[in-house]
């Protein structure tokens, strides 16, 4: 112990002391020699140093990984999206491909079914055009009284039933262009110019009836050319069918007198008018009041001699009238 004392003592030593100070029992000390010391703090300082490097190029590693990790996710980012974006254009370009197919495939199948739609209805109308017109021949026939199959009121019936045909038959109803609405117009025309209408008012009586019959007047038997119609009380006159005015004037036999042209072969003549509102080359419609009945002329009392002609010779209006 002693020894040792003097050892510590003797020799001043290069070294450094820990000394621990428990709360209970003795102190305690560590001694650590100089050499070491220096060893460790140099060591200790190397190893700060290295790990300080160590730290430092492992931040900066890192850092470049991480930028780098960055700087490949951005590029990946941009790649993704141009790939997605050149999805979406080549996307678009497909479907505007698409779409103009399509469309073209569209108005051309509107074109071909237009075309099927404009054929079919060209090859309707026709069918329709032809029914009509094979029936018209015969009643025009039947009209001009060149028929012995039917009556003129037959074949007026059937011109009312083919004038209801060709009106149900009309694809469109404001179609002014088509081939049926044209017939509709020309059948119309027709059975508005045919003279059948009872062209006074309030009597359907016929007092002298048509063809041969002692004459009134006269008192010898002649031809009676039309019908004596009509009552005082109602001197209104009404053109038989529409048409245009070829004659008035005044004779003995007639008195004033009115003519009227309404195509197809067919005349009517109202006389022993006391006067007529219309002149020569009016147009007037059927049913149209175009004069007073009167006694003038060879008559022997108010009332309206009244002819129908068919391409020039006199015919019974009986035959064509309708009584209303
Ligand atoms: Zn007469």
């Amino acid at each position: 112990m002693k020894r040792m004392t003097g050892k510590i003592s003797t020799k001043r030593r290069n070294y450094l002391s820990f000394m621990l100070v428990p709360h209970h029992g003795g102190v305690k000390t560590i001694r650590i020699n100089n050499y070491r010391t220096k060893l460790l703090s140099f060591t200790a300082m190397m190893m700060i140093a290295l790990l300080t490097l160590t730290g430092y190029t492992l931040s900066v590693v890192k850092e470049n990984k991480t930028l780098k990790i960055q700087h490949q996710k951005e590029i990946e980012l941009i790649l993704e999206q141009k790939a997605r974006l050149e999805d979406y254009i080549a996307n678009q370009t497909n479907q505007l491909i698409e779409n103009a197919q399509l469309i073209t495939a569209a108005s051309t199948s509107k074109i071909i079914s237009e075309q099927a739609i404009q054929q079919y209805q060209n090859e309707y109308e026709n069918l329709v055009v032809s029914y009509v017109d094979n029936n018209m021949s015969t009643i025009k026939k039947v009209s001009r009284g060149g028929s012995k199959e039917m009556t003129f009121k037959e074949g007026l019936a059937e011109l009312r039933s083919l004038i209801e045909l060709v009106k149900s038959a009309k694809l469109s109803e404001d179609d002014t262009d088509s081939k049926i609405y044209k017939k509709e117009v020309e059948l119309t025309n027709f059975l508005d110019a045919l003279p059948t209408y009872w062209p006074v008012d309030n009597s359907t009586t016929v007092h002298s009836g048509f063809g041969r019959r002692l004459h009134p007047i006269y008192k010898y038997y002649r031809n009676h050319d039309g019908i004596d119609i009509g009552l005082k009380a109602y001197p209104n006159v009404y053109a038989a069918g529409s048409g245009k005015v070829v004659e008035t004037g005044r004779n003995s036999g007639y008195g004033n007198y009115v003519v009227i042209d309404h195509g197809y072969g067919f005349k009517s003549l109202y006389a022993h008018l006391s006067s007529y509102n219309v002149k020569v080359g009016d147009w007037v419609k059927k049913g149209q009041k175009i004069a007073k009945m009167g006694n003038t002329g060879t008559s022997t009392g108010t009332h309206l001699h009244f002819e129908i002609h068919v391409n020039g010779v006199p015919t019974n209006p009986i035959n064509y009238l309708e009584k209303r």
